[in-house]
């Protein structure tokens, strides 16, 4: 009889995770429940989380969102991959691209004939000449017609998401929480207590309260599950500088010999930050390595995070779900967090049932998020492991890591064949694994028959024209700053 009472949804935390939740609940599923949010100005939000992927192109798709407006209120800058800088070895560096490398038959990627080629000598080009994305970042371009994602300032974009959300009837409550009461006749949430004496009761939580997890942590006892016996960072420490010059249309990953470094531009201003190994760099001596390596004086007072790589064992579990940091946390490294807040609200409200708490939907939410982990770990603790960085304690243990059976097989099939094999639901595609493990130096043995045996001529004709257009495409491109003042030629210059 519950489909015939409006519910209540209350979401708890008002960061990236807490407002995306609402916009996309307030615009979907505003008529059938009331919702709220509550947030503590007092508490603020994480404030770093500024890289994106291209999927966020469907979150802003299914709230309606106009991109040039996104942009221009969010600072936003486009962002074509992630140039990997000193990452198999100091000195080297790749691209991870997002959209596709030259041309794949259906039966196998262009790796293998730019491999067959390269084998004979028929090319002195690297695979990343046939990335458009790679060219174009290099050489300060967009287009609309590349795959992309944005850089954007954080906290703007919660504030940009508030706006959206409050105009579709989210209500906003201000308090911090102080007491999460349980119903003690089924162990499911009754109500938020704030420490104004406010109480919010609700019929369904969601848990966005970032590290603290209050709700699916600290109440319900949801345990973690740590993942840093595979991924080796745990402390990060964020800091703004001012932008000198145009914005490039990618994010900066420098590995040093304890983690890496990010610099990530925006209209405005740069994010950097370094994540590191607490077994192998102290917090101050972090603090001084990554003010050694920015571009001006910092305008912000460093934030200093500490992080545990990981999920929780149960995103969903009796009336709450876990979105946000609250849910786990990997690390930065590919972006990988905005994504999964953005998809898993999109599962939450496509599997949520009139009942609200539906044990096959539970079961289905988190069996399929906990997949989806699973795989962006594999991918990210590639990255650390096929390095080759001797003699640094840190990348010496990545490299004796252990990894999944599943991450192990996927890579000894492609040094061995070329071929790489995917689940089609993966996030990570086949481009995106090649140029990964290329990258970082697993360069395969052979190559698939019908590369391997294909004709000279043919092989050089293929790979010349797809260069050739490659090149010619990217010469009619638009820079990245005028591509960011007219904003895919729909609007005047601001
Ligand atoms: P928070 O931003 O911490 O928000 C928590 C909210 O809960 C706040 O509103 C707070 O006020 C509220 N709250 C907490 N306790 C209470 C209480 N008691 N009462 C009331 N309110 C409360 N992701 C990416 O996709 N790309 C990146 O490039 C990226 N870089 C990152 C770099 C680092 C170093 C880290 C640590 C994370 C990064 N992330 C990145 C992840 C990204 O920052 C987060 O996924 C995103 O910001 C969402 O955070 P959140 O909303 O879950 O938590």
């Amino acid at each position: 009889m519950t489909g015939l009472k409006r519910q209540t949804i209350v979401i708890a935390g008002g960061g990236t995770a807490g407002w995306s939740a609402a916009a996309a609940m307030g615009k979907v599923l505003g008529k059938a429940f009331k919702i709220s949010l509550v947030e503590s100005e007092q508490i603020g939000t994480v404030g770093v989380g500024e890289a994106t992927i291209p999927a966020i192109q469907t979150f802003n798709k299914v709230l309606g969102i106009d991109e040039f407006q996104f942009m221009k209120e969010t600072n936003a800058t486009i962002k074509l991959g992630i140039n990997f800088e000193n990452w198999l070895e100091e000195g080297h560096s790749y691209f991870h691209s997002f959209g596709r490398t030259g041309l794949d038959h259906w039966a196998l990627g262009f790796q293998h004939f730019w491999l067959a080629a390269s084998e004979r000598g028929l090319t002195e080009k690297t695979f990343w000449d046939f990335s458009p994305e790679t060219i174009a970042a290099m050489s300060n371009k967009c287009s609309p017609s590349l795959a992309y994602a944005f850089h954007l300032d954080s906290s703007k974009y919660a504030g940009f998401l508030r706006e959206f959300a409050e105009k579709h009837g989210v209500s906003r409550i201000e308090g911090k929480i102080e007491d999460v009461e349980l119903d003690p006749s089924n162990g499911e949430i009754a109500c938020l207590h704030l420490e104004d004496g406010t109480q919010v009761k609700g019929d369904f939580f969601i848990d966005c309260t970032g590290f603290r997890a209050l709700l699916i942590g600290e109440a319900l006892g949801v345990e973690y599950v740590d993942w840093s016996d595979m991924l080796f960072c745990d402390r990060a420490i964020a800091v703004q500088t001012d932008l000198l010059g145009p914005p490039i249309p990618y994010t900066r990953a420098m590995a040093h010999d304890a983690g890496w470094q990010w610099k990530i531009p925006l209209q405005n201003r740069v994010g950097n930050g370094i994540i590191y190994s607490s077994d192998h760099l102290e917090d101050d001596k972090a603090l001084e390595r990554l003010l050694a390596n920015i571009d001006t004086e910092p305008r912000t007072n460093p934030n200093f995070i500490k992080f545990r790589p990981g999920m929780r064992q149960k995103q969903w579990h009796k009336n709450c779900a876990a979105i946000g940091l609250s849910s786990g946390f990997l690390e930065p490294l590919e972006s990988t967090s905005i994504h999964l807040i953005h998809f898993n609200i999109l599962r939450l409200i496509r599997l949520l049932p009139l009942s609200l708490t539906n044990e096959r939907a539970v079961n289905e939410f988190n069996e399929q998020i906990f997949g989806e982990l699973e795989t962006i770990k594999d991918f990210l603790v590639l990255h650390y492991w096929k390095n080759n960085r001797q003699g640094d304690a840190f990348w010496d243990r990545c490299r004796s890591v252990k990894v999944s059976k599943t991450l192990d097989e996927r890579v000894n099939l492609f040094q061995e064949t070329g071929t790489l094999f995917r689940n089609l639901e993966e996030l990570f595609s086949e481009n995106s694994w090649v140029q990964v493990l290329m990258g970082q130096g697993v360069i395969p043995n052979s190559q698939h028959p019908v590369a391997a045996n294909m004709d000279e001529s043919s092989l050089v004709k293929l790979l010349n024209g797809l260069f050739d257009t490659t090149h010619r495409n990217n010469s009619a491109f638009d820079s990245h700053e005028h591509f960011l003042t007219t904003s895919f030629g729909k609007h005047d210059a601001a």
